[in-house]
């Protein structure tokens, strides 16, 4: 299919009757901007995963805004709006913990190019800086799914779609809007969000969407190390975390945001498979949709803990001990690490805390356990001693005892000490069961 940004298409046209969004599913807060673009004379629509989501009956994460206004307008409407972005343009109306996201309609790139105007590519057809406004209709051909471009209309509560969006929707089909070569080259990061669509969702990457990831997926190198970062937050902590990386590894995406975890992973441990980070993101998954707070140092620490435990190893061999190897283990890895994907210092040193802690819970004895449990990471720690447990790296004994421990009264602590069988009370006693356990517990 080719499409043309500048003929006019009519959109298929679903009627307020014809289709299960309500007002009252919309937030006020959206609802307050659109109204008031509409009262000032702007065309307003809910686009995006709000309109994706509500059709689909799951609740949106955010609720997006098209319009025909410019940053400038939408400012001038608005007391509680910043204009942000240097990609391109988008003002964000702030009421309380809520942000709406008001973006102007803007053209495909193609157009700006012919006119010459705000548009910058590098040379592998990167889109650099996109703000060339346009119509409705252009808006929506350069949006990246045909699910993710479908318009709400406030005026007269009907769905606007130029892309087939509503069948690829009904099919349960992720689908990228005109060439996908060319669509994943001006923006190497819709092949993120394509695996992140599916996985969230449950829905099939088209063949056409899907065929061109595995050549392209080495553009992923130029994006910068920050917009990953944002873009794994979205892949791991949103509940479909599992999902996303199982879909990253089959379309070898993982490899060119984490290659020194992906390297260990195509290995196996003495006969094992790494189940490690499969697990330990299934466990957040169930975290998250518990409404339990997840932390980006947490997830990192499972995503590099394979490379780290490994040089870790190596550096104990060499005479280091073990809480030491573990620190300089990830001083190593790091540097390279967020070469690719960014890790923000706030984020990175509780995460060398969670693997310097680990040895502490093979301590048993005297004062240690209780100084460990006072110690502002111990939650932390503790949870990942639980994830290395059931991936058979610590012995279960030493993960019940630490339950317990935490969970008793002073009395109860006191008698867990003294019950604590003498050769396991001394300094990290090696034990080997499905793989050596130190650097460890
Ligand atoms: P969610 O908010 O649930 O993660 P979303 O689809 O709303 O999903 P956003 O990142 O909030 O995703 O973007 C809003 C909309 O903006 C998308 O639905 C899509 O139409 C458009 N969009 C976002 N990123 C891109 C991109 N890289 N290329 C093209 N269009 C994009
Ligand atoms: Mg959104």
């Amino acid at each position: 299919m080719n499409f043309q940004e500048t003929s006019t298409l009519s959109p298929n046209i679903v009627a307020r009757a014809d289709h299960n969004i309500s007002r009252t599913q919309i937030s006020e807060n959206a609802l307050k901007v659109l109204y008031r673009l509409k009262t000032a004379g702007y065309e307003s629509y809910l686009v995006g995963g709000g309109v994706r989501d509500l059709l689909l009956g799951r609740e949106p994460k955010d609720f997006d805004i098209a319009t025909d206004a410019r940053p400038e307008q939408v400012h001038a409407l608005f007391r509680n709006c910043r204009i942000i972005g240097r990609r391109f343009r988008l003002a964000h109306v702030q009421f309380g913990g809520e942000i709406i996201e008001v973006a102007t309609f803007r053209a495909n790139q193609d157009v700006a190019r012919q006119a010459d105007v705000d548009d910058a590519h590098n040379d592998s057809g990167r889109i650099l800086r996109d703000n060339t406004y346009g119509t409705l209709e252009q808006d929506a051909f350069r949006r990246d799914f045909t699910v993710n471009a479908l318009y709400y209309d406030i005026r007269d509560f009907s769905l606007k779609d130029y892309v087939n969006g509503i069948a690829d929707l009904r099919a349960g089909t992720l689908r990228l809007i005109g060439d996908p070569q060319i669509r994943y080259r001006e923006d190497p990061v819709r092949m993120l969000r394509a695996v992140r669509f599916a996985a969230k969702l449950g829905f099939r990457i088209h063949p056409d969407t899907a065929a061109p990831i595995a050549a392209l997926s080495a553009l992923l190198d130029d994006i910068p190390p920050a917009r990953l970062f944002e873009e794994i937050l979205k892949l791991f902590l949103y509940g479909f975390g599992r999902q996303s990386f199982e879909n990253l590894r089959h379309y070898g995406l993982f490899a060119r945001l984490f290659p020194r975890t992906d390297a260990i992973l195509d290995t196996e441990e003495q006969g094992f498979p790494h189940t490690f980070i499969a697990e330990a993101l299934a466990s957040t998954d169930v975290r998250v949709n518990a409404d339990k707070s997840v932390t980006p140092a947490f997830l990192f620490a499972a995503l590099l803990w394979e490379p780290v435990r490994q040089q870790a190893l190596v550096l104990e061999a060499q005479g280091m001990h073990s809480g030491e190897a573990l620190r300089h283990a990830a001083d190593e890895i790091l540097p390279e690490q967020i070469s690719h994907v960014a890790l923000p210092r706030r984020f990175a040193t509780p995460m060398i805390e969670i693997y310097q802690l680990q040895p502490r819970f093979a301590q048993r004895d005297g004062k240690r356990p209780l100084r460990l449990l006072a110690h502002p990471r111990f939650r932390a720690a503790y949870d990942f001693l639980m994830l290395r447990a059931a991936a058979g790296e610590v012995d279960t004994e030493l993960a019940r005892w630490w339950t317990e421990f935490q969970n008793v009264d002073a009395a109860g602590q006191s008698s867990l000490l003294n019950a604590t069988p003498t050769g396991q009370r001394g300094r990290s006693r090696r034990r080997r069961r499905r793989r050596e356990t130190s650097p460890s517990a």
